[in-house]
């Protein structure tokens, strides 16, 4: 039987591919292009060298820098479903700084992210069930920074200022954070809020917005309660949409002191969460959740019968392209 899921996994498990257009500087400066999206309908993205193709890679969907976050959202729907059908999800957003992560998951207020749509859309079909079902929904908003876990939704809870940390304890099956807000939300209105008091946080919070946003992982844990009205059956699920620090690497002998434990933690993590997700896929009988607080988190919400969804941000100019090579590597090892 622990075969059987475990085989099941594999199908579990989805990377999209999500390159940003090249911006107005890049285009003025004369940037190429190191990337052919000719197929990515067929989830299919080629690697230039020099104009002349060096590498393909597959993944589930590959979206190109003409995408639109509808078109990325059609595909993410699915997930969005899961979650009121009691399956606990996780969608990623992994890559380099300034690919996309942030556009991708949060979004702007006219081009609405995954966050937003995710949660709008199981709005919608809790309405559509309302007959059938009854649902609560709570959100928590939380980042991880240096092995440390910090509630976004407690204001004034500031690096330095009231530095309370939250530890993840074992509570039964699942993970439990004692003290962590879970904010209720009956509607759209109340999720804009929570997702703003989240971003304000993070934003008032540091000397740097931007650099501390690319060395933290924000994430957003929505908590899902359903009773079935006709047989009165319980689910209890999550979803976590999680906005990673930036993957870029930094090399050792440039960096010091707390910068140094900084890039160390970010490396320890990602790893982490790669050595889970490519543990999952290939059915290893260990899963070392406990390497980082990332993947302690989400622990009870990997593997099993969860579903997950990496998005693979990635940079057009051939100048990254190092980085991006890195980055699919990655993806392609997760998948
Ligand atoms: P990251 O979070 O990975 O560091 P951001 O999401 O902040 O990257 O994106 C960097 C910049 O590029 C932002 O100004 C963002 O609005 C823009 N951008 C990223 N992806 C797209 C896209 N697909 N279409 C248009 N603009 C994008
Ligand atoms: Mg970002």
């Amino acid at each position: 039987e622990l075969y059987n899921k475990v085989l099941e996994l594999r199908g579990n498990i989805r990377v999209f591919c999500r390159c940003r257009p090249l911006n107005g500087e890049e285009i003025k400066g004369g940037a190429t292009m190191a990337l052919d999206f000719d197929s990515a309908k067929d989830g299919e993205l080629t690697v230039l060298s020099n104009g002349a193709p060096r590498k393909t890679f597959k993944f589930d969907a590959v979206f190109g820098p003409q995408a639109e976050q509808a078109d990325i959202f059609e595909d993410t729907v699915p997930f969005a479903t899961s979650v009121l059908d009691g399956y606990n999800v996780c969608i990623f957003a992994y890559g380099q700084t300034g690919t996309g992560k942030t556009f991708t998951m949060e979004g702007t207020e006219e081009a609405r992210g995954v966050n937003f749509r995710t949660l709008e859309k199981m709005f919608d079909i809790i309405k559509e069930r309302q007959t059938l079902y009854c649902y609560d929904v709570s959100v928590s908003v939380l980042e991880v920074y240096n092995e440390q876990i910090r509630d976004l939704l407690v204001p004034g809870n500031n690096p330095g200022m009231s530095a309370r940390r939250l530890e993840i304890r074992q509570a039964g099956e699942g993970m439990h954070i004692p003290g962590l807000v879970e904010a209720h939300v009956d509607n759209m209105n109340e999720v804009w809020e929570v997702l703003q008091t989240g971003s304000n946080a993070r934003a008032v919070s540091a000397t740097n917005a931007n650099e501390h946003s690319s060395r933290s992982h924000c994430i957003h844990c929505v908590m899902v309660k359903g009773e079935n009205l006709l047989n009165g059956e319980h689910t209890r699920s999550k979803l976590w949409l999680v906005d990673l620090a930036g993957s870029e690497r930094v090399a050792k002998t440039e960096v010091q002191g707390d910068r140094l434990k900084e890039t160390q933690n970010i490396n320890r993590s990602l790893s982490a969460l790669g050595d889970v997700i490519s543990a999952l896929a290939t059915k290893s009988s260990h899963i070392p959740f406990r390497n980082s607080k990332l993947t302690h988190l989400l622990a009870d919400s990997l593997g099993g019968d969860s579903k997950a969804l990496m998005f693979v941000q990635i940079s057009p100019n051939e100048s990254d392209l190092g980085e991006t090579i890195c980055s699919l590597n990655f993806a392609s090892r997760v998948r």
